[in-house]
């Protein structure tokens, strides 16, 4: 039997406890205790069910409250000294870095979030400065959930950040960079290696995926410093053995450097590692186990087990059969519990479906090389699971450059919108959704059910979406939204009436701290049976004379908020639901929709981690497939995109080029850096860098806003400048939106009352 691995479980439990747990904490409601006698109810079964499914290495310390980055700089005591000065208890000070913090003890900003690699995971960034001073913390984490495992009779690998993972990703505020630290982190893990021996651990997996980006050669020489002083002070006090764990693609540029090191694990990754085959065909060291990650640990597919079987085959030709180990390619924190809570699916789709818990099942069955498990298998792969859709099909095959160019130019439509729409300097507005309160949830869930009919809960929805209005109205935004009420999701909503989409009743997955997504599959040929949001958005202009924008999600996002087809391409995928949203985009319009806003949140997160893959493998076809949804649009209905987070100075032509006529985007997490690049790229589109962070609840002050906004107007020309928050206020308070916003267009007019005296010339 072959050894199988496991790299990370699903944390938030099967019903999303730990998200409500840690809710109800925030709110007051229960203490840390009962907190957490969740969590270690979550790991305990996670454990358990690796341990039933046979699975030879299982992870400890892959469980989090909020993030895994978050919890080494914990480790490693590398906490900026702002959150340390709250005094507050150390689990509240932990939140306080993920949240922010305003109370009775201050006032702080949460450390800025980033996307992990190319998912939808988000960290937090550890912030280092010339006085941070690396220990390793007391009695910590993967120390107590090593013993925790233990006690239930599990001897489990505990999962650590790798080093040189932790010191690529963190933030540097002084001088002192990586190599400052190296020093006392690597003294501070050999510690940890030696109190995690004596507790009796065998192994322990240092993740590494930095590894699978470009690695230049200071950044090579940074890996294999780091791994050169940690190898031998560990091996010097301890036996441990040590798994060198990477994931999201091959490691080509680091691979004769990770070999020669002397590890005694090293885990690549079979399906994003393009390279990682040839790579160990050309050699792999002798005595080293290979934690070969076989099966998808992003995708909801089953394995085809031919595939596999095949793969296997090659890689035993590099190393002898008891060194290897098969495991799923990362962590399953990427993909929901298991198929078994998903009782509206039938089982003939489901039969398809292989989420983690399932993915140990395949783990098993693969190690196991049973032949009759395989002959069921290749039953499955044999049937034809999608039938193509015609129209679809000849839709598709009628586009011509013509459906992906807008006429005339931007200047043109500008100069065309400036007096369509005569709105003012810094016009206000927000990103599309308001607070969705218990109320429109509740009313949402009992229209699901049946339990509201369909005119009442129109009825409601139009309800809040006049209210809405007249708050806006009331708080003096230039360009206003309905509200997105009707929405749970802005993936789902639209999924959920196009043709080809499946949903999932519980597959849930962590996108940030204790926020899941319930990404939609796409099963077939994606069609628009219906209008989907035209109702909505006539019925919200007839309440105002101000514009209200159509608020739409665009293919990208929507593709890469879905599970993907495997048959077909990302390309067609994206082209067919481009298409689809073309379709509504032109119905918004002839129902006197002026601004449509085409959110592509998500368009710089599958971003190929290697440059020389950008264009080819997906700007290629991910700007084209934005161009199609808008070209079509008369020169005055003016196009606005927002997308979520600012990391896109590297493809800002790439974002101008999807030649939408206003962008919103998330600018007050992350610093300013990107107003510099708009500006040297001579950026054409119209910017709305939000002014504030809403993923936090604390209300930004008029004078923070006018500060942002002063910074914010030096780089950006003045008549390109819109004034909004940086994301949609979904999950936001009533009563803190209120304020906020009232702040957001009180600055705003602060700045024009001001602006006579700019300089226009920027
Ligand atoms: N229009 C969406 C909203 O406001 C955008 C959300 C997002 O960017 N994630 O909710
Ligand atoms: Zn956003």
């Amino acid at each position: 039997m072959i050894k199988t691995a496991v790299t990370g479980f699903p944390r938030i439990g099967k019903e999303r406890q730990l998200k409500f747990a840690a809710e109800k904490f925030f709110r007051g409601e229960i203490g840390q205790s009962e907190l957490e006698e969740v969590a270690k109810e979550l790991r305990a079964y996670g454990w358990k069910k690796q341990e039933k499914a046979g699975i030879t290495f299982i992870p400890s310390n892959d469980f989090s409250f909020y993030d895994n980055l978050l919890d080494t700089a914990f480790l490693l005591g590398a906490i900026p000294s702002r959150y340390v000065k709250l005094g507050l208890s150390p689990l509240e000070t932990y939140f306080a870095t993920a949240h922010g913090y305003q109370g009775n003890a201050g006032d702080v900003k949460a450390l800025p979030m980033k996307k992990w690699f190319n998912t939808n995971y988000h960290y937090l960034v550890p912030e280092l400065s010339d006085d941070t001073k690396i220990k390793l913390a007391e009695n910590s984490k993967p120390l107590c959930e090593f013993s925790e495992a233990l006690s239930l009779g599990i001897k489990t690998v505990p999962a650590l950040t790798g080093l040189y993972t932790f010191f690529h990703l963190a933030s540097y505020t002084g001088g002192k960079k990586a190599e400052a630290f190296i020093d006392d982190a690597v003294a501070a893990y050999s510690e940890l290696a030696c109190q995690l021996e004596a507790l009796g651990a065998e192994w322990i997996s240092f993740s590494e995926p930095a590894l699978v980006l470009d690695v230049n050669e200071e950044e090579k020489t940074l890996f294999v410093t780091i791994y050169k002083k940690l190898l031998k002070q560990i091996r010097s006090q301890t036996k441990v053995k040590i798994l060198l764990q990477t994931f999201f693609g091959d490691i080509r540029d680091v691979y004769e450097e990770v070999i020669s090191l002397g590890f005694d694990g090293i885990g690549l990754d079979f399906i994003e590692g393009k390279e990682t085959l040839s790579l160990i065909e050309k050699s792999f060291p002798k005595n080293t186990l290979l934690f070969a990650g076989l099966i998808n640990g992003k995708n909801i597919w089953r394995s085809n087990y031919e595939d596999k079987i095949h793969i296997l085959s090659e890689i035993k030709k590099c190393l002898p059969q008891e060194n290897l180990v098969i495991s799923p390619s990362c962590s399953l924190l990427h993909v929901p519990y298991s198929t078994e809570l998903e009782d509206k699916l039938s089982d003939e789709v489901k039969a398809h479906f292989a989420f983690a818990e399932e993915k140990l099942c395949e783990l098993k069955e693969l190690a196991s090389e049973d032949k009759a498990v395989l002959e069921e298998n290749k039953k499955l792969f044999a049937c034809q699971r999608v039938n193509k859709n015609p129209k679809v099909q000849a839709a598709l095959s009628a586009l011509t450059a013509d459906d992906f160019i807008r006429k005339p130019d931007f200047e043109v439509r500008e100069e065309i919108q400036k007096k369509e729409f005569n709105l003012p300097l810094f016009p206000t507005t927000t990103i599309g959704s308001f607070p969705q309160t218990k109320e429109v949830r509740a009313k949402r869930a009992a229209w699901k059910k049946g339990q509201l009919s369909d005119q009442e809960y129109v009825t409601f929805n139009q309800e809040k979406i006049a209210e809405c209005i007249a708050l806006q109205e009331k708080l003096d935004l230039d360009v206003l939204v309905h509200g997105e009420f009707e929405r749970n999701d802005m993936v789902e909503y639209f999924g959920s009436q196009m043709d080809g989409y499946l949903f999932t009743s519980n597959g849930w997955v962590q996108s940030y701290g204790t926020r899941c997504v319930k990404p939609p599959v796409v099963w077939g040929d994606v069609s628009r049976r219906a209008p989907m949001t035209v109702e909505w958005s006539v019925y919200a202009q007839s309440r105002t004379k101000k514009p209200v924008k159509g608020m739409l999600t665009g293919p990208v996002t929507i593709l890469n908020w879905s599970f993907p087809r495997e048959d077909i391409s990302l390309k067609e995928q994206a082209d067919q639901i481009g298409l689809a949203i073309r379709d509504e985009v032109l119905d918004l319009e002839a129902n006197g929709i002026r601004i449509i806003q085409i959110d592509e949140a998500a368009l710089r997160e599958k971003l190929p981690l290697r440059k020389r893959d950008w264009h080819s493998e997906y700007l290629d076809w991910a700007i084209p497939a934005f161009r199609l949804v808008h070209a079509k649009v008369r020169p005055q209905t003016q196009i606005h995109t927002h997308m979520c987070y600012s990391e896109f100075n590297d493809i800002i032509r790439e974002i101008d080029d999807m030649d939408a006529d206003v962008i919103t985007f998330e600018a007050s997490r992350s610093d300013l850096k990107i107003l510099d690049a708009l500006k040297e790229a001579d950026f054409k589109t119209e910017v709305g860098p939000g002014v504030y962070d809403i993923h936090s609840p604390r209300v930004p002050s008029v004078s923070e806003i006018t500060a942002a906004l002063n910074k914010m107007r030096e780089k950006v020309p003045l008549e390109k400048l819109w004034v909004n928050p940086d994301c949609g206020l979904k999950t936001r308070r009533e009563e803190e939106t209120v304020r906020s916003l009232s702040n957001l267009v009180e600055a705003a007019k602060i700045l024009r009352a001001e602006s006579i005296f700019f300089d226009k010339a920027v």
